[in-house]
């Protein structure tokens, strides 16, 4: 099979780059062969939210002070400012509506209730200008009878730490008797796949019949598992102001913006390959020639150009075994310590060297196998070397600003 492009990868980076593709009139493929870190999202994008251990305001200022090999550092300041000012316009397009810009970080909550910087929020949660700002006067927190994936105590907690009045509520939804049956039925996803007309009415009255004036709600986000207006649907029915707070993963606002992705980049004539893993590139003379993937087996795949962006070790896009940390579909040159004990940092919440491992690129995106750049091929997303997503709070902004990137430069080769 022929295309003009493949993606290795169908997570929010490949989605992005498939969608920039096809938006173009290319004939694109992503191969995906599982679930993808957007499965974990908590609904808030970031761009640059931390660094050094720092909150971060603004996060364009701070690409400077990023290390010189980071993918943004890479770009330049402007590429990222342009690209970034794009991504509401994109996911508009898509169905995936969202408050934020790069210019300066706004702030959402955490399950936990604690404020997190953000970029780009999705349309439900609440958000707020500055971290000590109070998101609320007064807020009622709902919890869902049996629900095992949210922990209102904390929420009251780190709350009330900011003055917030707080108020619990636990709702018995009858039509939610039948998974409290099963020890793991009472999870987010489950829940939300529940959700017709008749429980968010049923959960909306009970809602307007236990809130008090002035009360902000704050439900767990279980509403709107394939499209969002369905908690726009729900907040018409409820007389306070309605958030959703994220609650453990799987993440239903993940799972939605996956959904919604996959199926505009499927809408705009790409072909998304769920399920299908690439076992092997064949490279030529420093060129992608085939991949070679589980399903279509001795029916290679063919195309001009290639974008990986098969994750870090999270989505198996870079293993390890006790010596090496390695790419497992081409081999590529992949940036790590060879000195073990370098590997992990011994508290567990530090950030992790390891997550900092990944392929090494040039400046064009384009990766090297034993110091041999392959020319059709560019590396984007959680695979690439030199950015760490926890410790700097800007796993979705370099996912989707690199895939834009390499979408771009794969175009001009
Ligand atoms: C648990 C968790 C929670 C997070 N929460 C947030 C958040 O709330 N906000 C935020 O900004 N960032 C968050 N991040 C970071 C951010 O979501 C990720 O960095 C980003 O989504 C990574 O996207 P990606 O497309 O590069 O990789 P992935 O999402 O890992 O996607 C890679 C895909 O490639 C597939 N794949 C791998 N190998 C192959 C192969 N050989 N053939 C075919 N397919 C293959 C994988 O199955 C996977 O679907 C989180 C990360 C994690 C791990």
């Amino acid at each position: 099979m022929k295309f003009d492009y493949i993606i290795i990868g169908g997570g929010l980076c490949g989605l992005s780059a498939g969608i920039r593709l096809a938006e173009q009139g290319k004939k694109t493929a992503v191969v995906s062969s599982g679930q993808s870190a957007l499965h974990f999202f908590a609904g808030s994008f970031g761009l640059i939210g931390k660094n050094g251990g720092k909150t971060v305001l603004n996060p364009l200022e701070e690409i400077d002070c990023l290390p010189e090999k980071h993918p943004y550092r890479l770009m330049g300041k402007e590429r990222v400012k342009r690209l970034a000012a794009e991504v509401p316009v994109m996911l508009d397009k898509a169905g995936i509506t969202v408050t934020g810009s790069a210019e300066a970080n706004h702030f959402t909550l955490t399950p936990f209730g604690k404020p997190r910087p953000s970029w780009l929020t999705l349309n439900g949660l609440p958000t707020f200008g500055k971290p000590d700002e109070k998101p609320f006067e007064k807020a009622l927190i709902v919890s869902i009878k049996g629900f095992l994936e949210s922990y209102p105590a904390f929420m009251v907690e780190n709350l009330e730490k900011k003055g917030v009045c707080c108020r619990v509520e636990t709702i018995d939804l009858e039509r939610l008797t039948h998974l409290r049956e099963s020890n793991f039925d009472m999870r987010a996803a489950s829940i939300a796949k529940q959700m017709d007309r008749a429980t968010i009415e049923e959960f909306a009255s009970k809602i307007n019949s236990c809130a008090g004036k002035d009360e902000s709600v704050l439900i767990p986000a279980v509403i709107g598992i394939n499209d969002e207006r369905e908690l726009d649907r729900m907040r018409e029915m409820v007389n306070n102001p309605l958030y959703c707070v994220p609650t453990i993963p799987v993440s239903v606002p993940g799972l939605r913006a996956q959904h919604i992705l996959q199926h505009y980049f499927e809408k705009l004539g790409g072909t998304y390959l769920l399920g299908d893993r690439v076992e092997k590139g064949i490279i030529e003379d420093g060129m992608v020639k085939a991949l070679v993937t589980t399903n279509f087996g001795e029916d290679h795949l063919h195309a001009d150009a290639f974008i990986l962006a098969s994750g870090n070790v999270f989505g198996e896009g870079i293993k390890s075994n006790p010596h090496d940390f390695y790419e497992p579909v081409f081999g590529l040159d992949v940036n790590y310590s060879s000195n073990r004990d370098e590997w992990y940092a011994f508290n567990f919440f530090d950030a992790q060297p390891y997550m900092e491992y990944g392929v090494e690129i040039d400046n064009d995106f384009h990766p090297s196998l034993k110091g041999i750049k392959i020319k059709n091929l560019f590396v984007a997303g959680s695979t690439l070397a030199h950015c760490n997503s926890l410790k700097e709070d800007s796993g979705a902004g370099t996912a989707i600003l690199t895939g834009l990137h390499t979408a771009d430069l794969a175009m001009n080769i």
